[in-house]
């Protein structure tokens, strides 16, 4: 297994390589956009499919065709807002094979998106595209990986109106070949993510926060890990990677 930066098309990502399982982490920063690409033999599955997604599978030479489902963790724009952009590509290139869409049951972003996709392009999307709506404990499949959802906990943000309701939200394990990479998305700790990301060989996890000491309590369990607890928590699996930072302090 081995975590590398991987130079391609001016930007670097942060890609991983297990047995069976190769990971890029296409692009992840707290309020502007995640996107991450998981390979195995059979095809790849994209986590989350923030703006920027095109630019960032084709400027990393990464082949569309591959891709065989889409699994959101969570409805806020920096996880989904390049779902439409991505879904009229596949239609302007001809995808025939079907495309399963994951989403949290009940994350209205996701699938209103595709509803409206599909509504505007009525008898001319080449390929069908199914939803499902995951709940947690759930296991399904998509090119030959096991993916089983855990439940998160994660509440919405407005600067100014502070911590709103909590929306639905997923990790995920996915496992092929018994090998199992651990993904938050975006959540406070709470007893599920230990659950989510012991024994695996890679956790993929949420350090939105630079510090827990300078993040309130409320913050840390209703809305995003600080790297000193994300840390914490990656040492549970075998290898692990800190992702979704927020802004650098200005120096
Ligand atoms: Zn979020």
């Amino acid at each position: 297994m081995i975590s590398f930066v991987m130079k391609n098309g001016g930007t670097n990502i942060q890609s991983w390589q297990g047995k069976s399982l190769r990971v890029h982490i296409l692009y992840s920063r707290a309020g502007i956009a995640q996107h991450i690409w998981i390979e195995s033999k059979n095809g790849s599955i994209l986590i989350d499919t923030g703006d920027g997604i095109l630019r960032d599978l084709l400027s990393n030479k990464l082949d569309p065709d591959r891709i065989r489902g889409i699994v959101f963790t969570h409805g806020h724009f920096d996880h989904m807002g390049g779902l439409h952009s991505l879904l009229g590509f596949l239609r302007m290139i001809g995808r025939e094979e079907p495309l399963p869409i994951c989403a949290p049951k009940g994350c209205r972003e996701v699938f209103s998106i595709v509803d409206n996709f599909i509504g505007c392009y009525p008898n001319t999307i080449p390929f069908k595209i199914s939803c499902k709506e995951a709940q947690s404990q759930e296991i399904f499949q998509i090119a030959g990986m096991m993916i089983e959802a855990y439940p998160m906990v994660h509440c919405g943000s407005i600067k100014g109106s502070g911590i709103l309701n909590q929306i639905p939200a997923l990790g995920y394990r996915i496992s092929h070949k018994g090998e199992t990479i651990a993904i938050s998305g975006d959540t406070g700790i709470c007893p599920s993510l230990r659950e989510l990301v012991k024994g695996a060989d890679l956790a993929i996890l949420d350090a939105t926060y630079q510090k827990s000491a300078t993040v309130s309590k409320e913050s840390l369990e209703k809305l995003h890990l600080s790297e000193d607890l994300a840390k914490e928590i990656g040492k549970l699996a075998k290898d692990f990677i800190l992702i979704h930072k927020g802004k650098e302090k200005k120096l």
